[in-house]
C-alpha cells in the first residue's frame, strides 16, 4: 500500500520477497516525479495502480537513486523521462547489453560483475528473463540537478557514500524530506573498503542537511534522530 508522508509526498513501501525497494512520488502542481524506477515491470504496475487509485498523477519524471538492478530494471516499463547521473547511466548502458541465459549469468558470478544475492532475486522477480530490458536514462547530469515542480522543489545531489560511488538522493526542500536510496548500506559489490571513513563522512554531511523525514531504499520511513542514531550505533561496532 502506497504510505502518505504529506499531500506531496508520498512512496511505495519495499519488499523483501524479490528485494524490491521504497518507490517515491513527488506531487507538484505541474510535475509529478517517481523516485527510483523498480526491480520489473510488474513492480512498476504495482506502484503505477496504487497511483491511480489514489487519484495521483501517473509520473512526468523518474529519478534513479543508483544504478543496482532492483532500482533500475523496471525504467523501460514507465512513460516518463529519467532522470540519472553520469556514473549511473554508465553502469546502465553497460548493463543493457548483458545477456540473460544461464551461462551468461553463471559467467557474471565468476568475474564478479554481479553478486549472487542479486542474481537470485532476478531469478525470483523473473520467471521468463527474455523480459529483462534495461534502459539508460533521458537526462543525465554530473552531480546536482534541480527540479522545479510545481510549488515543490527536488533537489538532486550524488553523494557517493558506502553503499556506491554514484549513490544519488532526492531531497524536498519545502517537505523537509530526503530518499536516500541505499546510500547508507554497505557495498555488496565491491566489498567495504574505506567503509568507515565513507560511513562518517555521511554521517556528518547528514548531520548538516535539513530533513525530517528520510526514507531509505529498503526499510521504512524514518526520523532524522532515529536514522543518525542508527547510523552512529554502525560506525561504533565498524572496524
Ligand atoms: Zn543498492
Amino acid at each position: 500500500m502506497l504510505t502518505k508522508l504529506s499531500n506531496r509526498i508520498y512512496y511505495l513501501p519495499n519488499n523483501t520477497d524479490t528485494d524490491r525497494p521504497a518507490l517515491g512520488y513527488i506531487a507538484g502542481n505541474q510535475y509529478a516525479l517517481m523516485i527510483d524506477a523498480g526491480n520489473s515491470s510488474k513492480h512498476v504496475q504495482l506502484f503505477t495502480q496504487q497511483l491511480a487509485h489514489a487519484n495521483l498523477a501517473y509520473p512526468n519524471f523518474v529519478g534513479i537513486t543508483h544504478w543496482h538492478w532492483d532500482h533500475t530494471y523496471g525504467l523501460s516499463s514507465i512513460d516518463a523521462v529519467s532522470i540519472a547521473c553520469r556514473l549511473t547511466n554508465a553502469e546502465l548502458i553497460k548493463m543493457s547489453k548483458w545477456c540473460w541465459d544461464d551461462e551468461a549469468m553463471h559467467q557474471r558470478l565468476q568475474d564478479g560483475s554481479d553478486i549472487e544475492f542479486c542474481s537470485d532475486m532476478i531469478i525470483k522477480e523473473y520467471p521468463n528473463r527474455k523480459e529483462i530490458c534495461i534502459k539508460p536514462a533521458d537526462i543525465v547530469f554530473e552531480d546536482e540537478l534541480k527540479l522545479d515542480l510545481g510549488g515543490i522543489t527536488c533537489e538532486i545531489k550524488r553523494i557517493g557514500g558506502p553503499h556506491s560511488e554514484d549513490s544519488v538522493i532526492y531531497y524536498i526542500t519545502e517537505e523537509k524530506t530526503v530518499f536516500l536510496g541505499d546510500c547508507t548500506y554497505e557495498d555488496l559489490y565491491y566489498g567495504n573498503l574505506f567503509y568507515r571513513d565513507k560511513l562518517k563522512t555521511l554521517i556528518d554531511y547528514l548531520k548538516t542537511l535539513d530533513f525530517e523525514i528520510c526514507i531509505q531504499g529498503h526499510c521504512i520511513h524514518q526520523s532524522k534522530k532515529a536514522l543518525l542514531q542508527d547510523l552512529e550505533n554502525e560506525l561504533a561496532q565498524s572496524v
